[in-house]
């Protein structure tokens, strides 16, 4: 049984709904909802005109765990693939474990009133989808996601033993509008103003927001300012490869962007603190994602490239050695196939392969799995056939900085 229900309908889902639409040797019946129908209607609208296939949809609260539940019962899907937010994540695991439903997803748990992503509130539910024989797989998306494949695929394949890894994310796309984010703003600026933060021989060492920056040339996008982060895989994979001795993010913001940012935050608009405005508590951030452009409709003007991707150095046959695994994504190329830019692009596409992996039966297991914790090798092959091909470079040198 492969029937899909996927939650959400923003830029991830409707590239991961148009990614399985086009594979039906790999997913049956999909159904598609959200909280507001008419976003999953015009994505079915979408996938019918460019692959001639039906999609179902139907609208739902995802935070409210009886009415998923009453949902799930209806469609019968073997597994829930969650693109909602991370608030949806826990209230998501819940109606899966209450209806017998595998689950996946792309991004962590966050509670609403701390910008705080942390695994502890999933990896809680290990006993429960264990004792129920259910398999949740978390972060299948390209950061966490395939950034995490890559670490274990290098440690398969490529090193004996990794000492040092860095993930880096470049966004080279320009969208041609003042300040915009890539995927949803709200989660975009609590990721972006947290404070750093990185692992080092078992400890985690913290830093200003955006207080470290170093300049990397990417292929096919050049030279890039890239600043250190915290991003929630650097947790799991210190948990899942704990030789690495030290585990770095950096991504990469324009100039522009960083003065927006600035500014928003020197005059309070990226507080997540509720404010009171004509007689009603508004929280800033969520005012200020109403005015920014939707990702969604960043896709028709977004020209340029990613290139996200993981630089390990460690030992093979008793020599030093330092590999790169990265993938270039074309802003363009992702729009002309679904409709949407490189960054839902990127993140869709793993998902759509976590989900074909799990209703396949390649990946399997009971209890709550980091996608690390998986063969890399066949989520790597479909990387390459389902859009995000991957290089392999070996560096000369491990990173300076
Ligand atoms: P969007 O904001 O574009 O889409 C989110 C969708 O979820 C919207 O359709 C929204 O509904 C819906 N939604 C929100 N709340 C509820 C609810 N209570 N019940 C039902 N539906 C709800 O986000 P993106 O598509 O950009 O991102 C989707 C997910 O992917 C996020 O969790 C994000 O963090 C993650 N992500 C992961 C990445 C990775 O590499 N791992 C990278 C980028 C994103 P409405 O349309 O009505 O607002």
């Amino acid at each position: 049984m492969k029937d899909v229900l996927v939650i959400g309908a923003g830029g991830v889902s409707s590239v991961a709904v148009h990614k399985m639409a086009k594979n039906p040797d790999l997913f049956g019946k999909i159904t598609l909802a959200s909280r507001r129908r008419f976003k999953c209607d015009a994505i079915a609208k979408s996938v019918m005109e460019r692959y001639g296939v039906e999609i179902a949809t139907a609208e739902v609260d995802a935070d409210d765990v009886e009415a998923t539940a009453r949902l799930i019962e209806q469609v019968k899907p073997a597994l829930l693939v969650n693109l909602a937010l991370p608030y949806q994540d826990l209230n998501l695991m819940e109606a899966c474990l209450k209806t017998g439903t595998h689950y996946l997803d792309t991004a962590n748990y966050e509670p609403r009133d701390q910008a705080k992503f942390e695994y502890s509130w999933q990896w809680a539910y290990q006993q429960r989808f264990k004792e129920a024989g259910l398999m949740a797989l978390l972060g299948s998306g390209f950061d966490p996601g395939v950034t995490s494949v890559f670490a274990t695929y290098i440690k398969k394949h490529l090193l004996d033993r990794i000492d040092t890894l860095d993930i880096l994310d470049c966004n080279g796309g320009d969208h041609g509008q003042h300040f915009a984010t890539n995927f949803n703003p709200e989660i975009n600026i609590r990721e972006v103003t947290a404070p750093a933060r990185h692992y080092e021989n078992g400890e985690w060492v913290e830093t200003p927001a955006l207080s470290e920056r170093q300049v990397f040339i990417f292929d096919q996008v050049g030279a890039k300012n890239m600043y250190l982060m915290y991003h929630e895989e650097l947790e799991s994979l210190a948990k899942h490869l704990p030789e690495i001795k030290r585990i770095r993010f950096w991504m990469t913001f324009g100039e522009q962007y960083l003065t927006h940012l600035r500014v928003l935050e020197n005059v309070g608009m990226t507080s997540i603190e509720p404010v009171m405005f004509e007689g009603r508590e508004i929280v800033p951030l969520q005012f200020l994602k109403a005015v920014l452009p939707e990702p969604s409709t960043l896709g028709e003007t977004t020209k340029g490239k990613t290139n996200i991707g993981d630089i390990a150095t460690g030992e093979k046959d008793g020599k030093q050695k330092t590999v790169y695994v990265y993938n270039v994504c074309d802003h363009e190329d992702a729009y002309a196939e679904t409709g949407n830019q490189a960054v839902s692009y990127t993140t869709g596409v793993p998902a759509m392969i976590g989900a074909a992996l799990m209703l396949g039966g390649i990946w399997k297991g009971e209890g709550v799995f980091n996608i690390e914790q998986l063969d890399p090798d066949p989520f790597m092959d479909m990387l390459n056939a389902h859009g995000l091909p991957w290089q392999v470079k070996e560096l000369p040198e491990p990173l300076r900085f």
